[in-house]
Formats: C-alpha cells, sequence, structure tokens
C-alpha cells in the first residue's frame, strides 16, 4: 500500500505553540477554503497541554483555515518530508474571530496603516539550545563549537530556504550548547510567519537528527537565556525607510522616534505578552546580554531597545531597531502585533525618546537610571500580568473578550506551576518549547 501524503494547518497560539490538525493532500483546494473545525477552547490549550481555564468551556465551532501563503513543503534529505500551513482562525460566517493571535498582529497592521500610512518589515534573531552537541568549555562563538554540530546547520538552513524563507546567519552562541539562526527581514504578517516556520524547521532538522532544537527562555535559572529578538523598521506608501534620519538624536526621524518612544512607554507591560512564561523572567537578569531595564541603548546589546549600527548602504534601507525582551514563549503574532500596536499609540501620542547622553548606562545608579529615563523590567509573569491587566491600552488592542481569554490563560499557566522550585519551573518550560 502506498502512503498518504498528509497536510498539517496550525496557528501559533497563546502558548506560542504551533497548533492545528491535519488532512490528505487531495482535499487541499476544499481546505483552503472551508478550513478545518476548531473549538473556541482550543486557543486555551495551556503551554503544558491541558486546559487548565476557560471562558469558552465546551460549546462553540470555529474553523482555522490555511493561508495559501504560507504553504511549507520540505523536502528533508533527512527523511519523512514535512507539509503544513499556518491560518487563521475565523467564525463560521466568516469573520475574523477575536481570539485569533495571528489576527491580533493583522489588526494591528491596519490600524498602523490606516492611522499613519505606514508598514512594518521585521526580523527575527532566535536563540536555541541544539541538544545533538556536547558542550565544552570556551566553546563560546568557537569554530570547535560551529563544527560539532555536524550537519543540522547545513540541513536547518535548507529547510528553511525550501519553506521559502531566506536565511541569514547561523552562529555558535555564547550559552553551553547555544546556537542562533536569523532570517532576512520580511513584511508584516509574513515576518511573523516566518518566525514560526523557521523555529519549527529548527525543531524538525533536530528531530530529525534525533535530537531536539530547545527554544525554552533559559534551561535553568542561572543559565544563559535563548532570546527572540525582533529587528524592525517602518515604511511609508511608497515602500520607502522612514524611520532613518542621521542628523536626529538616535539617528532617528520623528516618526521613528514617535513609534520607538510607545514600544518604550508600554514596555514594561509589554513583557506579558512577549515574554509571557515562569521561566521568561530567569532569563531577564543581569550579566547575560538580557535586558533588565526598559530602556533604549544605541548599540547597546544590555537594553531592551537597541538602536542598531548600520553595516550596509544605503543606511535608511538597513537602518533598524532591536526589540531584545522576547522569547520562544511568545507567539511572534502576538509580539510583533504588541509591538505595532504600542509603536503606534506613541505615534499618536507624539512620545519623544529621552534624552540621548554620553553616560553610561552600567555605570548609573538605579536612581540615575530612572531620572534617565528607564524603568526596570518586572521581576516575575505575574508582575508583568498585573501592568497589562491594568492597561486600557492593551484592552483595547486585544478586545474585552480576548484581553480577559489572554489573562485567564496565562494566569492559570502560573497557578499550575505553584510550589515548584526554579529548577523545576524551567525544566518545565524546556520539556515543551
Ligand atoms: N542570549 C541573549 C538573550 O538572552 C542574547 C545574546 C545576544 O546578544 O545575541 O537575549
Ligand atoms: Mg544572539
Amino acid at each position: 500500500m502506498e502512503r498518504e501524503p498528509l497536510i498539517f494547518v496550525g496557528t501559533c497560539d497563546l502558548a506560542g505553540l504551533v497548533r492545528g490538525k491535519g488532512f490528505p493532500l487531495t482535499a487541499q483546494a476544499m481546505r483552503l477554503r472551508q478550513g478545518v473545525g476548531l473549538a473556541p477552547s482550543n486557543i486555551m490549550m495551556s503551554a503544558f497541554g491541558p486546559i487548565y481555564d476557560t471562558p469558552f468551556g465546551t460549546a462553540g465551532d470555529l474553523m482555522l483555515v490555511p493561508d495559501a501563503k504560507t504553504y511549507v513543503e520540505v523536502e528533508y534529505a533527512l527523511g519523512e518530508a514535512e507539509r503544513f500551513y499556518l491560518g487563521d482562525i475565523l467564525m463560521l460566517s466568516g469573520q475574523h474571530w477575536q481570539c485569533c493571535p495571528r489576527h491580533f498582529l493583522r489588526r494591528a497592521l491596519d490600524a498602523l496603516h490606516n492611522e499613519a500610512e505606514l508598514s512594518l518589515v521585521a526580523a527575527f534573531e532566535q536563540e536555541f539550545v541544539y541538544t545533538g552537541v556536547e558542550h565544552r568549555p570556551g566553546a563560546t562563538y568557537s569554530l570547535d563549537a560551529w563544527r560539532r554540530q555536524g550537519s543540522f546547520a547545513e540541513h536547518l538552513m535548507a529547510a528553511i530556504r525550501s519553506a521559502g524563507l531566506e536565511p541569514d546567519s547561523f552562529l555558535a552562541e555564547y550559552g553551553p550548547r547555544q546556537y542562533e539562526m536569523t532570517i532576512s527581514p520580511a513584511r508584516g504578517i509574513r515576518a511573523a510567519d516566518e518566525a514560526v516556520i523557521a523555529r519549527e524547521m529548527a525543531r524538525g532538522v533536530a528531530q530529525r537528527l534525533g535530537h531536539r532544537a530547545i527554544l525554552a527562555p533559559v534551561l535553568e535559572p542561572d543559565g544563559i537565556g535563548n532570546g527572540t529578538h525582533i529587528h524592525f523598521s517602518l515604511r511609508d506608501t511608497a515602500d520607502q525607510p522612514v524611520m532613518f534620519d542621521p542628523a536626529r538624536p538616535w539617528r532617528m526621524s520623528p516618526v521613528g522616534e514617535h513609534f520607538v518612544a510607545g514600544i518604550l512607554d508600554h514596555l514594561p507591560l509589554l513583557t506579558a505578552i512577549t515574554a509571557p512564561s515562569a521561566a521568561s523572567y530567569y532569563r531577564l537578569q543581569p550579566n547575560r546580554w538580557a535586558p533588565t531595564w526598559a530602556n533604549v541603548g544605541l548599540q547597546d546589546r544590555g537594553a531592551s531597545i537597541r538602536v542598531c549600527p548600520i553595516f550596509d548602504r544605503p543606511a535608511n534601507h538597513n537602518f533598524n531597531v532591536e526589540y531584545r525582551v522576547a522569547d520562544a514563549t511568545a507567539s511572534p503574532y502576538l509580539a510583533l502585533g504588541a509591538l505595532a500596536w504600542a509603536g503606534l499609540d506613541g505615534i499618536k501620542r507624539r512620545l519623544t525618546l529621552p534624552e540621548l547622553t554620553e553616560a553610561n548606562f552600567w555605570e548609573m545608579t538605579d536612581e540615575e537610571r530612572r531620572d534617565a529615563g528607564a524603568r526596570p523590567l518586572p521581576r516575575s509573569l505575574l508582575e508583568s500580568l498585573n501592568l497589562l491587566a491594568a492597561s486600557d491600552a492593551a484592552r483595547d488592542w486585544f478586545g474585552d473578550e480576548f484581553f480577559e481569554a489572554y489573562l485567564r490563560f496565562k494566569r492559570s499557566e502560573l497557578k499550575v506551576l505553584d510550589g515548584l522550585s526554579p529548577p523545576e519551573i524551567c525544566e518545565r518550560y524546556a520539556e515543551v518549547y
């Protein structure tokens, strides 16, 4: 008997995991129209599997409809091929469902377009631990660590390219067995789709080699974290970059500055969306290249928001800003959407960035840092969820139903970790991500 090829359609959900259903390749055309059925409570599946709390109960029907543009078909040289789509969750009426994570991003990008005539270009850098390599002291960034991952990187790059993405780089990172992959910039929803696809390619290749790519924020409480860094820039309706102005402080045009200032303004609470797990806060600790303060830094990798250098010309095309407070427990749709919403708010309120000074942020006292416009990042998910819950702006971004569902989802995740030690908490997440 021949094997029957199957296709999966999923979305990267509130837990930041790709979940959905499969169907025969022969039904592709029909499924592109009708999608597959889902219950509203599907979106409430926790990081660890069970639905701990849901406002939707067991009732209702939705459709997860593949977006044809996201199709991934990878014929791995290593074995089993993989076919999947990413999709949107629609109501039976055909309208988008408010609690669809991909639609959260779409609404943010539409608002940015309608209210500021701008589009967003983004590239995700993702760090992870590859278990197929043994750690050796001194491996950090080394050719030796690069070599010892064997064929993983080349299979990964091939998979990424055959999935329709443009790989930018691959490197041995700072932590034990830690690597990083970067994908070239893409526009709007596509950038988030590509972040999701790249993660799955890393997991898919590792699995075919008998190992794992672990994207959890941190594997042990005192360890080096796996960050997801989101580089972004803005374009106008003529597709021209509008963020760069070398004559201004921070090298940013007024609109660029307002956008970034909006992100900075909302930053402490954005962590509830971009660093949304209990383990995320073990990553956000001093001396690990991870941010600890809600601040902007000119070419400073310790800052939450880093104004990047320009490596290539034309400068305005290559100028971008990096948001460093995200990790792989966040759905890229929610993380990028939150940045777009917060940035748009900054544009509407014409927010400005703190004055750019010569002073070294890391030599300042905490009081001086506060005087310089920085605030400490939340120390726990509970703290960041409380900030989110108190924000009328964030409630508007989500809409009431989604906002309440998201808060319940994350609070129930925290509740099940109650009583676990920090190493146990990290372990729970490392099993999943
Ligand atoms: N691993 C660091 C983090 O958790 C980032 C290291 C780097 O700058 O690439 O964000
Ligand atoms: Mg890195």
